[in-house]
């Protein structure tokens, strides 16, 4: 590529994006030659999404944590408008399971299929995800094999390795919902896939219960799930597990990338603060049943729209996930914020969000001739 090309004010693609609007001459000329310290990166690295498509809302990641201070002109105003936060807020983490005051009712707790809650968390250090040399992905993973090693009998498990997994197992893994898989193009463009499959994995408890993904979007997306709708077991074996992981890399002289503003660093700005979704997937037949009969294409849409109107803080998605479709009326409902909010604060949003989606979904039920 020649110099002047590379340092020409670049075309953004997403119209829409966060990116477009606030990338602004003046912020290019002051960043477009910067090169972090931890991983080599730049500005058009991490923009890299907004360039190439058209559909991003947001359209940046950082490829390690300086980009968030070496870039602050254009992550600072990306991330103040996306979460909503004033530039001196800051951010309180508080992951204390007896700090939950509500639950959830019996009713919706019976009707809730699985509760799942994940975080995003990177080693101060290694580069994230975007732009992580081969060296610091496979030092992250050796490091992680040994945390595994070390985890409480309760959270003990299993590290399959996606280099040299067998088929079988690999697809017995994507199957029960527990692997990520590649070709999400946002994490190809944003630099995630190199290397593939080197580096990445998953541990499984042997309960199947506590898992971690190594070096997906993040270099660890440590998740709990189980059956059913108890959330405060699921968050208590999560708080468990990630206390175990980073007492460990504490031993080695390691610690996890945060700050007080920002509280836990991962590679999308979306994720940044407690890196947290806690959701539980749930049937709506009656929700589907009344968007159908509004003429609304999907129940998904019908109930965000419920929920941003009565500004409930949860987000709807279809039962595959970000990535998938809507498939009938299954809905995976989270907590829409991860910033300017504790841990404990996001759950208790979520459990009265779902209990007050299931009270209407009782009431919207066809009622029978008396
Ligand atoms: P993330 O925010 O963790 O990246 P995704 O939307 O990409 O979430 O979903 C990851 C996977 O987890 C998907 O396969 C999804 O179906 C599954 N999943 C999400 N929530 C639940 C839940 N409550 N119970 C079971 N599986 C879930
Ligand atoms: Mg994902």
């Amino acid at each position: 590529m020649a110099t002047e090309e590379k340092f020409e004010f670049p075309q953004v693609r997403s119209e829409h994006s966060l990116v477009k609007k606030h990338l602004t001459q003046e912020v290019w000329d002051k960043l477009k030659d910067g090169r972090t310290k931890t991983a080599g990166c730049t500005l058009v690295q991490c923009i890299a999404c907004a360039l190439q498509f058209d559909n991003q809302h947001v359209g940046i990641y950082a490829g390690d944590e300086d980009c968030y201070n070496d870039f602050a002109a254009l992550f600072d105003p990306i991330i103040q408008e996306y979460h909503s936060v004033g530039a001196d807020a800051k951010h309180a983490t508080n992951m204390n399971p007896g700090d939950i005051k509500v639950s959830l009712n019996e009713d919706a707790a019976n009707a809730v299929k699985s509760t799942r809650i994940r975080v995003g968390r990177n080693i101060a250090g290694y580069g994230l995800s975007p732009g992580i040399t081969k060296e610091q992905r496979l030092e992250v993973e050796n490091l992680m094999q040994e945390a595994f090693n070390q985890l409480p009998e309760d959270l003990a498990g299993t590290y399959y390795p996606l280099l040299g997994m067998k088929e079988e197992d690999r697809l017995k893994l994507v199957d029960k919902r527990y692997l990520f898989v590649s070709g999400d193009p946002n994490l190809q463009v944003g630099g995630m896939e190199r290397d593939w499959p080197e580096g990445r994995g998953i541990f499984v408890s042997n309960d199947e219960k506590f898992m971690v993904w190594v070096n997906e979007e993040d270099q660890l997306r440590i998740i709990s799930m189980q059956k059913g709708g108890d959330v405060i077991e699921v968050f208590t074996r999560l708080c468990n597990g990630i206390k175990s992981i980073e007492d460990y890399i504490g031993t080695k002289g390691k610690k996890f990338q945060a700050d007080e503003k920002k509280g836990y660093y991962t590679s999308c700005p979306t994720n940044l603060g407690t890196g947290m979704r806690a959701s539980v997937m749930l049937d709506c037949p009656n929700w589907k049943a009344e968007a159908t009969a509004k003429g609304v294409a999907t129940g998904k849409k019908y109930l965000q729209t419920y929920y941003d109107d009565n500004k409930m803080g949860i987000q709807a998605r279809g039962s595959r996930g970000e990535s998938g479709g809507e498939t009938g009326c299954t809905y995976d409902l989270s907590n829409k914020y991860r910033l300017g909010y504790s841990e404990v604060e996001l759950i208790t949003m979520m459990i009265e969000g779902i209990n007050k989606t299931w009270e209407l979904e009782g009431e919207k039920a066809p009622k029978a001739d008396s």
